[in-house]
């Protein structure tokens, strides 16, 4: 097994920033899985399956292939064959993963591929059940939150640097309903690892959060 930082969290919380910021410092392959649970939802959308009708999303993962591939250290999450790096990042893609994530057809194909990475490389993984269920024996695990108005606001300026349409209020609407599923759902819900290092980014800026959990690696 290689080095594993597990790093959980709900929506906006700066994971992803954090953790491919880490990853360059340590030489750690970054790997984003929600980037992989939005390439599942973006075949879903894409093949007009209704995210409640499980029995149909069980079967469609028997067609979908997901792999990951780095270039330049970017990560790319490849959908039968596309690159699919520019169709994940919007709301509706988000949302659906979220629906659709709390079936375990979808959690198993996803969690031993994850696996899988963690055993040949020193990773930094993110997502909400990586602590807990994906690398349970990650040398390292932190829960990184916000406030939800923290967050929103952070979802909010990506999206509008990005020259994306964005509306505050849905924005923290959906963030927290996202939350609540995420954090309620039966299999492998958001929650903190007992031995997990929590922190909060609500006031903290991007370096002193990479700093801290620096820090923690230094000493382990
Ligand atoms: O982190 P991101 O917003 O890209 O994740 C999209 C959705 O994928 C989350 O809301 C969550 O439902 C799901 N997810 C998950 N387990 C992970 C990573 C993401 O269930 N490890």
């Amino acid at each position: 097994m290689g080095f594993n930082i597990a790093i959980d969290g709900p929506a906006g919380a700066g994971k992803s920033t954090i953790a491919k910021r880490l990853s360059k410092e340590l030489s750690f392959v970054y790997v984003d899985t929600g980037a992989m649970y939005r390439a599942m939802a973006l075949y879903f959308i894409r093949s007009g399956i209704d995210p409640k009708d499980e029995a149909a999303i069980s079967a469609a993962c028997a067609e979908i292939d997901i792999t990951i591939s780095y270039q330049d250290g970017v990560q790319c999450v490849v959908l039968n064959g596309e690159n699919v790096n520019g169709y994940i990042r919007t709301e509706e893609v988000g949302i659906m993963a979220s629906n659709t994530s709390i079936y375990p057809k979808v959690r198993e194909k996803l969690t031993s591929l994850q696996q899988k990475l963690a055993q040949t490389s020193d990773v930094i993984m993110d997502g909400r059940d990586i602590g807990t269920c994906v690398l349970p024996n990650a040398q390292i695990k932190i829960y990184l939150t916000a406030r939800a108005d923290a967050r929103a606001k952070r979802r909010y300026d990506e999206l509008v640097k990005k020259g994306m349409e964005a509306d505050y209020a849905q924005i923290e609407a959906d963030i927290n309903e996202r939350d609540y599923r995420d954090m309620h759902r039966e299999i492998a819900p958001l929650r903190q690892a007992e031995d997990a290092v929590l922190i909060d980014s609500s006031d903290l800026s991007i370096d002193e959060v990479v700093a801290a959990i620096r820090s923690i690696y230094d000493k382990a």
